[in-house]
């Protein structure tokens, strides 16, 4: 990341595209082994005007992106421990960038609609009361079409990149591997996650794209790993908002309950994050 200023111009430094795994809902209040790296990392960050937000939990027809100014914080899951219906973040909105947005993702071919109601689903509030506990930037979210596959996805990211260089961070936020029939499930053989996990990881190192694109005929136990594909496609756009080559590195999160893989990536993490605190290796 660089920053360079003179009298006359300031050039802010160029955000990232993280890619993080938001796993199950008890993240909130279970924060592992990803939740002080994420925090770590949020310290690091400087510059960012604003953090653009794709989840699964806000899949709608076409790409419809939140003007909000508040964005309300959305409790979207049902029977989990009532503390986690008592958490709120509350960012400001940045409707102006979020406009850039959907201008951008018009531009790429994508059926856009703007919406100044939506709140934040927990697939984007849950990790960022980790990245900025602050809630002091800005964020708005960006919803995944419903009928978008790998290809849609990596061009959603790319549509995005751009915004980086305005200081807006992308976040693909899912989850790298996504079983929930085998979430806290004993007895069965569980190393097929990891597996799974270590593959897209060597993927995602070597920057291949095409892998990563056909992943579900060429990954390990893709298919157990993933049986829909919404939370593997937001990294699909956090990689689309890389560029070539741009070095990927990865936050370790873990396994948490025998078969969630929090591993999450980064592309363009400040540099501090590599050595500091193990938050990227
Ligand atoms: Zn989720």
């Amino acid at each position: 990341m660089t920053t360079s200023s003179t009298p006359d111009t300031i050039v802010a430094p160029r955000a990232p595209s993280l890619f993080v795994s938001h796993g199950s809902p008890m993240f909130a209040v279970e924060p592992g082994l990803l939740g002080p790296r994420l925090q770590a990392l949020g310290r690091l960050l400087s510059g960012i005007g604003a953090i653009a937000v794709v989840s699964p939990h806000w899949q709608t027809r076409g790409v419809r992106v939140s003007t909000a100014l508040a964005p309300d914080t959305i409790h979207d899951f049902g029977g989990f421990p009532g503390v986690l219906y008592s958490l709120l973040y509350h960012p400001p909105g940045a409707p102006q960038l979020a406009r850039e947005a959907a201008m951008r993702l018009s531009e790429a071919g994508f059926e856009v609609t703007l919406d100044e109601n939506r709140g934040l689903d927990h697939g984007a509030w849950v990790p960022l009361r980790y990245l900025r506990s602050d809630a002091a930037i800005p964020v708005f979210q960006i919803s995944l079409p419903y009928d978008i596959d790998v290809d849609g996805a990596l061009q959603l990211g790319r549509a995005l990149k751009p915004l980086r260089d305005s200081g807006v961070l992308v976040l693909g936020s899912g989850s790298l591997t996504h079983n929930l029939y085998e979430f806290r499930r004993p007895g069965i053989d569980v190393g097929y996650a990891q597996q799974f996990a270590d593959w897209v990881h060597e993927a995602v190192q070597r920057g291949d794209v095409e892998a990563l694109l056909q992943y579900r005929q060429r990954a390990p136990h893709a298919e157990r790993a993933h049986p829909t594909q919404e939370h593997y496609l937001p990294l699909l756009v956090a990689l689309g908002a890389s560029d070539d080559g741009e070095p990927a590195r990865r936050i370790v999160g873990g396994m948490t309950y025998g078969v969630l893989s929090m591993d999450s990536f980064g592309w363009g993490l400040p540099d501090e994050a590599h050595r500091d605190a193990g938050v990227a290796a």
